[in-house]
């Protein structure tokens, strides 16, 4: 019997970036039309990679932005995070930078577990952030970026696996300090 291992993921970034899109495409395998304002939502998906399986809880959070103080259960007991900015929004990238400069100091600064995702990738005509702005704001903190569409369930699916390997990656690299 494989042992399943508990991970739990925030998802955080501006309103209407996709975060509710981005999780519902991966755990129900469809998009969803229409912007519904999120309060908080969860969600339980076992992810298999490999050998290993996860029991994976993702919270769907209702949106920050610079200006939000974020609480407790978004730092505690937290395994990893998905950032999550709209390529066509400018400012819900400049919202990201503050949000994991909070979330840096809540985990008393040690490296973090994150995936940057720049969401929203099909509107190619509005977008406002370059793929390599991202890249290199994800660089700056040792962390994963994607671009991302919550359109395409390749592109979301691979954005949670990818934010599980970042958990084992930073969890080893603590082990060899
Ligand atoms: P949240 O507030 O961050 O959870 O954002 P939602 O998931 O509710 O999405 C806000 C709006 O953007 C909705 O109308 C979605 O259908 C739309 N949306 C979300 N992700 C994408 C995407 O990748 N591409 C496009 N074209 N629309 C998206």
């Amino acid at each position: 019997m494989p042992l399943v291992r508990y991970r739990k993921v925030v998802i955080l970034g501006y309103r209407s970036v996709g975060k509710t899109s981005l999780a519902h495409q991966f755990v129900e395998g469809e998009f969803l039309e229409g912007y519904d304002p999120t309060v908080e939502n969860t969600y339980s998906k076992i992810v298999t990679l490999g050998k290993d399986e996860f029991h994976l809880h993702l919270v769907d959070t209702a949106g920050q932005d610079e200006y939000s103080i974020l609480p407790y259960s978004f730092i505690i007991g937290v395994h990893g995070y998905v950032l999550v900015y709209s390529v066509t929004s400018l400012h819900s990238f400049q919202v990201i930078e503050s949000l994991y400069q909070k979330l840096h100091e809540g985990h008393g600064k040690t490296r973090l577990p994150v995936v940057l995702v720049g969401n929203k990738a099909d509107l190619s005509p509005y977008r406002e952030v370059q793929a390599d702005e991202g890249k290199k704001l994800a660089e700056s903190w040792g962390a994963t970026f994607m671009e991302s569409s919550a359109r395409e369930n390749q592109l979301t699916q691979g954005i949670f696996t990818k934010v599980i390997q970042e958990i084992a990656r930073v969890e080893n690299s603590y082990g060899q300090e």
